[in-house]
């Protein structure tokens, strides 16, 4: 009997497209040697130059961590599962009485703030559960909760915790509305486009609710500002989109000693925890290392389906209603990960790891630090002014099309996958994803000057990089992608 591996949605593109595949072996370590050997463009994305896996794949043996074992060793029996669970942007919280529990449902009733009529016919099928009651709802009323972000995840989480009636929201966030928001972040509406995304978040929740206190910080989240916004704070929503932010989110909840409510999400994929917990791990405990940059794509490159935030926003809300309540059991130490196409959720124990950097018996980051370099992410390089060319592998959307109407031969190497290029393209321009290109670029000709695309530039400097590294020297990026050749070339096109 064979064995199975479980695939992650992000490296599905290099097992074609499959969500399981079966292998043989003894150990955990042959079962892996099978896959990539099956599957070869796995291997870079598992295992380091050194041939260890990576710190950023985490294997499950039938639902059990067994990182701190001697894990490729681990013997297997016919029919044991792996799963493979890498780390994904899209963000959550761990165990038992968690800190804010003790801060708010600590606090005697005497203390706590009184509800008006009007509060009490609101919230009346709350105080009819023995579980919430009068004082749960003033718990609730006493308590307030820090969202990081007003998008995906920040939209359902701060609707529902509003509307439960916590005391008081805060939101972090920096961003415009934008048409492409509105399929998923249900705070913003049509008329809102191109408003603060605080101001329409402001608008919304005091609509819903006006007895909530709505705080808003339009500042980005850093090292030098995090543990003073966290500060008046009982629990932390993380709803961030990008690595450095949730390293930094987790990092600051630990050394200020607040629970994180973690949720993250990838195009069919959704992870929720709570983190930061006396007792429970942290994020770092499961993930000690942020993936090398752009091995993991983003939501704005990956897509996402638009109700996942939705379900995976509500159990951030539900886990941090309940740490202010008190009651229940708090996702610490559990691991949920919901898959929306096969409406199937797995939870995966999370133990915490006495080693940890952060939360560990010796911790050795005690401060904040400087996330951007610790994800390995190059600072931006100052802005271009449009039609400039940054290097002598760069060239413009302006350029190119003075070249094609001159009748040069240049291939453009469109690198998206084929549902982008339906939206919108360069005509005559060739389809190759770029998880497709090391099998592939023999289909293209060495000799001939090509120019490279993809959305914004992104991916096609990688393939650049690659096809360089392969031998092509004729080749340049096409800057800011197919949005910048529709702004300077060509507006007829829909963006996307
Ligand atoms: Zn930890």
């Amino acid at each position: 009997m064979p064995n199975t591996i479980h695939i992650p949605t992000p490296l599905r593109p290099f097992t074609d497209k499959k969500e399981s595949v079966e292998v043989t072996g003894n150990t955990v370590g042959e079962l892996l040697t099978d896959l990539t050997t099956r599957h070869d463009g796995l291997k870079k994305h598992l295992y380091a130059d050194d041939g260890r896996l990576r710190n950023f794949v985490n294997v499950y043996l039938n639902d059990e961590d067994i990182r701190y074992l001697e894990r490729e060793a681990t013997p297997v029996k016919p029919g044991d599962e792996l799963s493979i669970v890498p780390s994904v942007a899209g963000g959550a919280p761990v165990t038992a009485a968690p800190a804010s529990a003790e801060a708010t449902a600590g606090k005697g009733a005497e203390s706590l703030p009184e509800l008006s009529q009007e509060e009490i016919q609101r919230y009346s099928r709350h105080l009819i559960m023995p579980e919430v009651g009068m004082d749960g709802q003033r718990k609730l009323k006493a308590s307030s909760v820090l969202c990081i972000g007003a998008g995906g995840l920040g939209s359902p989480a701060a609707m529902y915790l509003a509307a439960a009636g916590v005391g008081r929201i805060g939101i972090v966030d920096f961003d415009v509305v934008d048409f492409s928001n509105l399929q998923r972040q249900l705070l913003h509406g049509t008329p809102d486009v191109g408003r603060s995304k605080l101001e329409s978040a402001k608008d919304r929740l005091r609509a819903l609710n006006p007895h909530v206190e709505v705080d808003t910080y339009e500042t980005l989240l850093s090292s030098e500002n995090a543990l003073d916004l966290f500060a008046p704070y009982d629990v932390i929503l993380d709803g961030t989109d990008n690595f450095p932010t949730r390293y930094l989110v987790n990092d600051a909840c630990v050394i200020s000693g607040k629970p994180n409510a973690y949720g993250s999400i990838f195009r069919f994929e959704g992870q929720a925890s709570v983190f930061g917990v006396k007792g429970g791990p942290c994020y770092r405990c499961l993930y000690p290392e942020p993936p090398p940059p752009g091995l993991v794509p983003s939501c704005a490159e990956g897509g996402v389906f638009g109700v996942l935030p939705g379900i995976i926003g509500v159990i951030q809300a539900t886990e941090t209603i309940k740490l202010m309540l008190g009651v229940g059991e708090p996702l610490v130490g559990r691991f949920l990960i919901y898959d929306a196409l096969k409406m199937r959720f797995r939870e995966l124990k999370l133990r915490k790891d006495p080693e940890c950097p952060v939360c560990g018996t010796n911790p050795t980051v005690t401060k904040l630090i400087d996330y951007e370099q610790f994800c390995g992410i190059r600072p931006e390089p100052a802005a271009q002014p449009a039609g400039a060319v940054a290097n002598e592998w760069d060239t413009t959307p302006v350029e190119l099309k003075r070249r094609m109407d001159a009748g040069d031969d240049v291939v453009i190497l469109d690198v998206r996958e084929p549902n982008e290029y339906q939206i919108n393209r360069v005509e005559g321009s060739t389809l190759i994803p770029l998880g497709e290109l090391p099998r592939r670029y023999q289909e293209l000709d060495p000799e001939r000057e090509m120019v490279v695309m993809c959305k914004m530039g992104g991916r096609s400097a990688k393939a650049v990089d690659y096809l360089r590294s392969v031998g092509f020297t004729k080749i340049k990026n096409l800057r800011g992608g197919v949005l910048e050749w529709i702004d300077t070339v060509d507006p007829s096109q829909p963006k996307y």
